[in-house]
């Protein structure tokens, strides 16, 4: 007994009312002495003597789990890989579509925890990543049926979803499942996410996560995990590429493919078929095969997601009697999950879906799935297909339609061990409603400018494909097509007419970029993450699949295409384009019917194009005639132009609109500019000063004037006494007259003013007008001037008593 349980022992002794201590206790003995059994039995497993999954070491939980979820016997990728996952190997796990590869990864994840005693505490302990955010769900759900015994904490981590909400929950989760993109998101900025323990790292569809459409983020996410981890890798079309092993750091896995030496790769029970017909008779056969099966749950994949939001449209206006559903990457995720769940749902439905419902999707009882454009490859025909015939006792049918020219994609299937047999369409029962589509067309211009998207979304999908043996673009008959889907006037395709203008043979880009990009464009045929960017709108996204685009500087000539697409600008923008849109420049502009509205709505004209266009055809425009301070019209301003570079300019005779050599010159002529301007300034200052001083000197003789003014208007003051006779000659005054004394007050405060201010001539010039304004106002000049006679009354006042009398005398005479 340990110094822990001593302590314990005692605690529960004293403490009796807690009964479910001793319970506890024993359970936790009982599970350690079950965990102990069950480990020592990995060893001793035996795949073939396997029947049910209770011969397998599983805990009691994981056990009761299964039962009661109906999982009785094991299929054989479950029972081969889960020993060898239980036993702590890597595993390389291939096995056809249906054939229970969930459980083959999530029973193992919940034994390695379970016997870690794993808890909330321990965090992050398993990480299952899956391409899309339906497969993550529909992993989550198998999850929780199967082990919600256990005591772990489950996330679901997808895109569309809440963050915040996520992001606050992130340290308490066990077991993680999630898409590249979110993950990543949460890696990079949540502080609560911590993967340091992780035990077991799952890559569901393991090829599709390890392709460049992942490339970047999954490099991303790895870096980040602990190196000293389990990794389990499933797919039906497994990797077996030693770089993306090694990505992985997974130098020995065990390889586990019971259906390696079948006699097919697909799903016994699934029968599949193929038509060959005209693009123009695809809408029709497709119409008339729906109004054939109506009690049937019909799985149609088509290449874009335009086609599917079209074919949705149009068909559930043609009403044709069953439940209609269409599930593309740029719908918003709630919509989605509902869509998801109502083709889960549902029985007589058929749901038109890009490859986005390619991989992993299980969705129940699939009685034929429909491929209505050729699949890029062999790997993306095995999922679109096994999308029906799943499970153990699941039946399905398979129809391909394919063009004359694609009709060679056969044989790469049936080299790759898959039975598919060609079937005739009877003439007779394919009705198309033409006549209909057209009148809907023509009264909808909304269902018009999709019918114009879808067309033209899907030649680009074909352009864009790979194997150019089989997809050829120059093949299709356009006008027919776009006929077929109700459109009288074929839109412009523009990246076509320009294309075959550069005489660009179409053919596999050869270099490296070029693989890249077929294989990001592989990333979005299957549909699923690059479209969630439009699709949710208030997170930044997760599933970016696109490596970082490069800048265009760094991108060679050889890696853009010479053509450009001039695709429609919605917001849900087609997944092939936004996976080109990251790597080539594609003018998007909206899809035209007329050419002459394409010209309207060309690339607007920048003001230096309209000058340069001006320039050229030597017009002089808007000329304007500048004038001197003299009134002098200037008649070339470039003469006035001083500076060593404008003159090398005008030798050069230099042309046309140089931004740069402009603004130099600019700059250099700004520097004598400025000397100009101060030597202006320096003249008018002088200019004033001596316009002042004249005004000085003239004011002075107003002074005198005024005395003059004063002494024919007012009372004549010349009899006065001396007052360098009454008062003695001082010796600093140099003005003569009583007048002189206020203003030679005012003139010292002004001299006073001036020694501290700048601006003197100013303050010497308003004194003087503030006397005019008073003069001009008929007011008296004595009652401004009240100094004055204050004077007098102080001279009186000084005189003697003779004197004053003398002076009342003569006062008096005068009057
Ligand atoms: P895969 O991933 O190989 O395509 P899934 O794991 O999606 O296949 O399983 C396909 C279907 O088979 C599912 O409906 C699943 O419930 C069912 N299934 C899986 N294992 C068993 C089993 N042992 N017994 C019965 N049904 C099973
Ligand atoms: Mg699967």
């Amino acid at each position: 007994m340990t110094e822990n349980e001593g302590k314990n022992k005692q605690k529960g002794s004293k403490q009796k009312k807690f009964k479910l201590y001793k319970p506890r206790k024993k359970k936790s003995v009982e599970e350690d002495a079950a965990i102990q059994y069950l480990q020592a039995q990995y060893d001793k497993i035996v795949p073939d003597e396997i029947k049910t999954f209770k011969d397998l070491p599983l805990s009691q939980k994981t056990l009761k789990g299964l039962k009661e979820n109906n999982y009785i016997t094991p299929t054989e990728i479950q029972k081969q890989a889960i020993g060898y996952a239980l036993q702590g190997k890597d595993i390389l796990g291939a096995a056809k579509t249906g054939s229970g590869k969930t459980l083959a990864f999530l029973i193992p994840i919940l034994e390695n925890l379970f016997c870690k005693k794993w808890t909330r505490l321990d965090g992050v302990g398993a990480l299952v990543i899956s391409p899309t955010r339906e497969l993550a769900y529909q992993i989550y759900e198998t999850l929780r049926k199967v082990g919600y015994l256990h005591d772990f904490s489950v996330g679901l981590i997808i895109g569309g979803q809440n963050l915040k909400f996520e992001r606050k929950r992130m340290d308490q989760m066990n077991i993680l499942i999630c898409t590249p993109g979110r993950l990543l998101q949460h890696m990079d900025e949540n502080p609560l996410f911590d993967c340091n323990h992780l035990q077991i790292l799952v890559l569901d569809e393991a090829d599709r996560c390890l392709d460049m459409g992942f490339a970047a983020t999954m490099n991303a996410i790895i870096e980040n995990l602990p190196p000293e981890r389990q990794t389990l890798l499933f797919s039906a079309t497994q990797t077996k590429s030693v770089k993306d092993l090694a990505r992985l750091s997974l130098s020995f896995p065990t390889y586990v493919a019971p259906h390696e030496q079948a006699e097919t790769v697909t799903p016994e029970s699934l029968q599949q078929s193929y038509i060959v017909c005209e693009i123009d008779e695809k809408l029709g056969i497709l119409w008339s095969f729906i109004k054939n099966h109506l009690k049937q749950k019909v799985l149609v994949f088509m290449a874009t997601c335009k086609q599917v939001k079209y074919t949705y449209d149009l068909f559930c206006k043609l009403r044709p009697g069953v439940s209609l559903l269409a599930l593309y990457g740029t719908l918003h995720q709630e919509k989605r999950e509902k869509i998801y769940n109502e083709f889960c749902r549902k029985s007589n439905v058929v749901l038109f879906a890009t490859d986005l419902a390619s991989r992993g999707l299980d969705f129940p009882r699939v009685n034929w799935v429909i491929q209505m454009d050729c699949p890029e490859d062999v790997e993306t025909y095995i999922h679109r297909a096994g999308r029906t015939a799943r499970g153990v006792f699941g039946k399905g049918e398979g129809l391909l339609m394919l063009l004359p020219n694609e009709e060679k994609f056969v044989e790469d299937l049936k080299n790759r061990k898959i039975p598919i047999n060609k079937i005739s369409v009877d003439p007779s029962k394919v009705v198309a409603p033409q006549r209909k589509i057209e009148a809907l067309l023509s009264d909808n211009t909304e269902l018009k400018q999709t019918a114009q998207r879808a067309f033209v979304n899907y030649l680009k999908s074909v352009f864009l494909m790979k194997n150019k043996e089989i997809f050829n673009v120059q093949l299709l008959d356009t006008d027919a097509y776009a006929r077929s889907l109700g459109l009288i006037v074929p839109p412009r395709i523009r990246f076509m007419h320009k294309y075959q203008k550069n005489n660009v043979a179409i053919k596999q880009p050869e270099n490296d970029e070029g693989d890249k990009v077929v294989e990001k464009l592989k990333a979005k045929a299957n549909d699923d993450e690059g479209s969630d960017q439009s699709a949710s709108s208030d997170e930044s996204e997760e599933e970016e699949v696109i490596p970082e685009p490069k800048k265009k500087a760094e991108r060679t000539k050889a890696e853009i295409p010479k053509f450009d697409f001039h695709n429609n600008d919605d917001s849900d923008e087609d997944d092939f384009l936004q996976v080109k849109n990251a790597n080539i420049d594609i003018e998007t502009d909206p899809v035209e019917e007329e050419p002459s509205k394409t010209k309207k709505k060309s690339k607007p004209l920048t003001k230096a194009a309209v000058a340069k266009k001006i320039l050229k055809k030597k017009i002089k425009v808007n000329t304007t005639v500048k004038f001197t301070d003299d009134g002098e019209a200037i008649q070339d301003e470039k003469r006035d132009l001083k500076s060593e570079l404008a003159k090398q300019l005008n030798d050069e005779n230099i042309g046309g609109i140089d931004i740069e050599k402009a603004k130099e010159l600019l700059q250099e002529e700004d520097k004598f500019d400025k000397i100009r301007f101060r030597e202006k300034v320096k003249a008018k200052h002088k200019e004033e000063k001596r316009k002042l001083k004249n005004k000085k000197k003239e004011e002075m003789g107003e002074k005198d004037d005024f005395g003059s003014q004063s002494e024919s208007d007012g009372p004549d003051l010349s009899w006065l006494p001396d007052p360098d006779k009454v008062y003695g000659k001082k010796e600093d005054d140099n003005d003569d007259g009583s007048n002189s004394g206020g203003d030679k007050d005012s003139f010292r405060s002004n001299d006073e003013e001036g020694s501290q201010d700048e601006s003197d001539d100013e303050q010497i010039y308003h004194r003087p007008a503030k006397r005019k304004l008073v003069e001009s106002k008929g007011i008296p000049q004595e009652s401004v001037a009240p100094r004055k006679v204050k004077k007098i009354q102080d001279i009186s006042s000084s005189l003697s008593v003779q004197e004053a009398e003398a002076l009342a005398m003569r006062l008096l005479q005068k009057k």
